[in-house]
């Protein structure tokens, strides 16, 4: 049996062993399995060394190891350097560890129009803060603002990636949420960000990164006030798209990936 996973702490939550295995039986590997791998960060390194030997081709990094990935892997991709983060691991029968970032190319594939000369709003300057100010400056996109909770660490991922940092919500084309605010669908949303719900108006489409099982409530927000919305789920299938294309080089099954994910 060949195994792909997920690695992450927590990592209960995710949906994509559900869309993996959809995925890989559509396309006919059928002795191939997707699991969940909770991994702690102080066991991360010694994990990731068995896995091939465990009969691992690949595996999927997310919260909060993808920066730790990046530093495990002999042959990174020039984006995930530049980016700073990988969240796909490939293992080579040769025992070279390839390592890419398949959040930023997903981010644009799953915007409703090209990026280029346009201008974004970015909130949050964690690991999907820095893999989307990257895929927008790199997809064209002619000024990129950036916005951080903590502002210290929003003008260094400004400088070093070349946004803009700025202290409030301003207008733009795209509004991005890379923060974790409103994964807690209990919370207000709108608390910890520079933003109330009459403000999505002024955004032509708003991204939102965080998924729950529904639509949360900064999509439901920004679609009753007219702004086209791309929901977190779709990012989800977007980045595990081609992070299935690089495990398997096989095409993904898109549409049935995306069915997988909203079906519990
Ligand atoms: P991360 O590296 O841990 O960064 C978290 C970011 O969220 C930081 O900017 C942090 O600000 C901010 N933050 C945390 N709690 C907040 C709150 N209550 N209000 C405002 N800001 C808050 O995480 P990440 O990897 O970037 O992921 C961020 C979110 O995107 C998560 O919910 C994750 O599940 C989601 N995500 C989804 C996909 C997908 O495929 N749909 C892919 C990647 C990530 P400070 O710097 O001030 O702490």
């Amino acid at each position: 049996m060949t195994r792909l996973g997920v690695v992450g702490w927590p990592v209960a939550h995710s949906r994509s062993p559900a869309m993996q295995n959809a995925a890989l039986q559509a396309v006919g590997l059928t002795d191939w399995r997707y699991q969940l791998l909770p991994i702690p960060s102080e066991l991360l390194d010694e994990t990731v060394a068995a896995l091939p030997g465990s009969g691992f081709r690949g595996v999927n990094v997310t919260i909060p190891h993808k920066l730790a990935a990046l530093a495990l892997a002999t042959d990174p991709t020039p984006r995930a350097q530049a980016i700073g983060a990988a969240n796909t691991l490939v293992f080579e029968p040769d025992g070279r560890i390839a390592a890419d970032n398949t959040d930023a190319p997903g981010l644009i594939a799953a915007l409703p129009f090209p990026a280029a000369d346009r201008t974004a709003l970015v909130l949050g300057a964690g690991g999907s803060g820095r893999a989307a100010v990257w895929a927008l400056l790199e997809a064209g996109a002619r000024e990129v603002r950036l916005w951080n909770r903590t502002p210290e660490r929003g003008e260094a991922l400004a400088a070093d990636l070349g946004a803009v940092a700025v202290t409030g919500a301003e207008p733009a084309d795209l509004l991005v949420n890379c923060t974790a605010s409103g994964l807690d669908s209990r919370e207000d949303p709108f608390k910890h960000l520079p933003i109330d719900a009459d403000d999505l108006a002024r955004y032509e489409c708003v991204v939102d990164l965080v998924y729950t099982e529904s639509e949360t409530s900064l999509v439901r927000a920004a679609r009753a006030r007219g702004a086209r919305v791309v929901d977190g789920r779709e990012l989800l299938v977007r980045q595990g798209a081609l992070s299935f294309e690089l495990f398997t080089g096989r095409a993904a099954p898109i549409e049935l990936m995306r069915r997988a994910v909203v079906l519990r």
